[in-house]
């Protein structure tokens, strides 16, 4: 049995009059990877911001590490380890590699901590570390993703939320970037991953919850999940 790492508890989240997350409950355990599927609209995007502590739930708790984080603040969130990586990557297209990375530390506030943090990103991708000097926005759609990773990795993520990796990427992309997340929680990294590509978020995943209109409608461990019918048709197409 693992011990939890975050658990949702009846979260109630609104913007204005629409409401986007009703009565969520979930959680994910210590060094796990655990995949939240759906199809655009139903809550998923949100669920991260969240947990980032962009927006407040209306009602209900979560609670990180034993410690209830229902109102923490984004900065101290990131402080602790509690890492997003959001949707569309937001790398810094006009600056280097190495300077995309360095972002990724800039609360280390320790700049040998942080040379030793982005070597070993280069170390776990080479393909980083042989284009340092060049501009994020020149990159190739796999390059940027593997940068959004390895920039949320300098920051030291205990809990690492990762906002749909596979957008946009050919399959064989597709493929590699979910065995860097599977390595970085290898490592001990837990993970959430939001993800429209069924298939390949449960190929890595250990467990999964679909959201539907903002609530969980299904969940289990991964492996039985892939083989679901229900899954198969609405999300596996
Ligand atoms: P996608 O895969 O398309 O990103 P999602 O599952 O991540 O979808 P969310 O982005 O979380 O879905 O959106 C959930 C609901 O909340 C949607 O109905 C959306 O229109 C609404 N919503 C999201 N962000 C906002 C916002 N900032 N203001 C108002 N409504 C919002």
């Amino acid at each position: 049995m693992t011990t939890t790492e975050l658990e949702l508890r009846d979260v109630d989240l609104f913007y204005g009059r629409v409401q986007a997350l009703r009565q969520l409950t979930l959680d994910v355990g210590e060094g796990e990877i655990v995949a939240l599927l759906g199809n655009n609209g139903a809550g998923k995007t949100s669920t991260l911001s969240m947990l980032s502590g962009l927006y407040r739930p209306r009602s209900g708790t979560i609670t990180w590490r034993g410690k209830d984080i229902t109102r923490a603040k984004p900065w101290d969130l990131v402080r602790d380890g509690l890492i997003q990586v959001p949707e569309g990557r937001r790398i810094f297209s006009t600056m280097t590699v190495h300077e995309n990375l360095q972002l990724g530390g800039y609360q280390t506030g320790d700049p040998k901590a942080l040379a030793a943090r982005i070597d070993e990103v280069y170390e776990r991708l080479p393909r980083l570390a042989e284009r340092r000097a060049q501009q994020g926005g020149t990159l190739s759609g796999g390059e940027q993703q593997m940068l959004a990773i390895g920039r949320a990795y300098v920051g030291k993520p205990q809990l690492l939320l990762l906002d749909e990796p596979s957008m946009g990427l050919a399959p064989l992309v597709v493929k590699q970037v979910m065995e860097i997340i599977k390595r970085i929680n290898d490592g001990g990294t837990t993970i959430l991953l939001v993800e429209q590509n069924a298939r390949a978020a449960l190929r890595i995943a250990d467990r999964a919850y679909v959201i539907e209109n903002g609530r969980v409608s299904l969940s289990g461990p991964a492996a039985e999940l892939a083989q679901d019918q229900a899954i198969i048709a609405a999300y596996m197409g």
